[in-house]
This record gives C-alpha cells, structure tokens and sequence, in this order.
C-alpha cells in the first residue's frame, strides 16, 4: 500500500525526511573532525567549503585562483562565487538523505540563500550547532595544525588572527539568525573529540 504520509508529502513539496545541519563556530573550533563523525552517525553528505576551495586552488582552475586571493589574506570568498559553490555541490548529490554544512554559511546572505535554496526543495535547516573555542585556543590550535596541514593561511598568526576578526564581524551573525528560527544550539567545543562528538550527536538527535 502506498505510503500516505509520504504521498501528501510529495503532493505539497514537503521533504522534511530531508536532514540539513549546520556545523558552524571560529576557525579551528573542530568543525571537519566533527563533521566526520556526524558523517558516519547519520550517514550524510558533508560539504566543506573550505575543502572545496582548497580542492579548486589545488587544481588552478578559475574558481580557485579567484579564491586564493582571499584565502591568502584570511578574508572571506565574496557571497556570489561560494553560493554558486555550493549548489553545484548540493545539486551532485541527488541521493542524499541530507547534508552537514561545514563553513557556510559564513554570511547573512550565504544563510539566505541556504535557506531559499532547501524551501525551494520543500526541505529546511534542522539545526545549527556551534562549537564554542576561545580565541587562545583556536589560534594554538590552528598553529599547530599549520605544521602539517600544508595550508598558508594557517601558518602565519596575522592572518589567523584576521580570520578571527572576519568570524566576530561577518560570521557570528549567522547564529542569531538561526537563533531567531529557534535552531541554534551551543556546543562546547573544549574536550576529547570523543566527549564533543557525544554531546553534538545528543543534540543532534533531538531534532531529527
Ligand atoms: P577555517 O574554518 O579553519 O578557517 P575553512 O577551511 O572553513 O577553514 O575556510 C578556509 C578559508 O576559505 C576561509 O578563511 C575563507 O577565506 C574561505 N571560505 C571558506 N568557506 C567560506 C564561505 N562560506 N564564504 C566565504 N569564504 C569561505
């Protein structure tokens, strides 16, 4: 027999099986780590836009030249070339039963446009849920990360400290914005990966 909740669902463009969910906090607030975990626990799609630019500029291609002039400076990729981003990325994945968001959206507009995009699929964000670091450990821990990660804009501490500054200016914003639809949660981000992947999934689970 035909499924009649999914049925009136799909005559009304509902899709809230969909799972959408923000990771968001400051640089170095343990974003992708998390995001693996989520990953495996909900088995969805992560989207990185930090990844994505980085696999761009690997590649030279226009997209990525463009971005690295920004990146270098640890300044934000301007709103029209990371949305685009990120429906490309999101229209790839048809089969998805959902996606975490890891570094976007970084700006109101990148919000606004993340929330058109999911109503225009009958879907919407779920959740956000922000990684609390005070800035002394972010900028020890993205130091530290510097020494392998092979990224620029994590050896040099003006321009972490730019990024920082960025974060409190153009980014923080995001969560009142979510905070106003009632979907942001705090998470404290000091801990084992362990301890702060437990307290993430225990608050992601209360709203999907
Ligand atoms: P982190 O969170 O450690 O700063 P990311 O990998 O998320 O690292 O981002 C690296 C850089 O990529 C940012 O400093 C910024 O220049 C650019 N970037 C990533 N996501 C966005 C976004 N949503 N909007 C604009 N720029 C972005």
């Amino acid at each position: 027999m035909m499924n009649i909740v999914a049925a009136i669902k799909k005559l009304l463009g509902i899709n809230r099986d969909m799972i959408n969910i923000i990771l968001f906090g400051p640089p170095g607030s343990g974003k992708g780590t998390q995001a693996k975990k989520l990953v495996e626990k909900f088995g969805l799609v992560h989207i990185s836009t930090g990844d994505l630019f980085r696999h761009e500029m690997g590649n030279d291609t226009p997209l990525g030249k463009q971005a690295k002039e920004y990146i270098k400076k640890g300044e934000l990729v301007p709103d029209s070339v990371t949305i685009g981003m990120l429906n490309n990325k999101v229209n790839a994945h048809p089969e998805a039963k959902g996606f975490i968001y890891d570094g976007f959206p970084r700006t109101i507009p990148q919000a606004e446009a993340l929330d058109e995009m999911l109503a225009g699929r009958g879907q919407a964000i779920n959740g956000l849920f922000a990684l609390t670091v005070d800035d002394n450990e972010i900028v020890k821990r993205i130091l530290s990360r510097g020494e392998t990660s092979g990224r620029a804009d994590d050896l040099d501490e003006e321009i972490i400290k730019n990024r920082i500054e960025v974060y409190k200016e153009n980014t923080l914003e995001v969560y009142d914005y979510y905070n106003t639809q009632d979907k942001a949660v705090s998470i404290e981000g000091l801990g084992s990966i362990e301890e702060i992947a437990s307290r993430l999934q225990a608050a992601v689970n209360t709203t999907v």
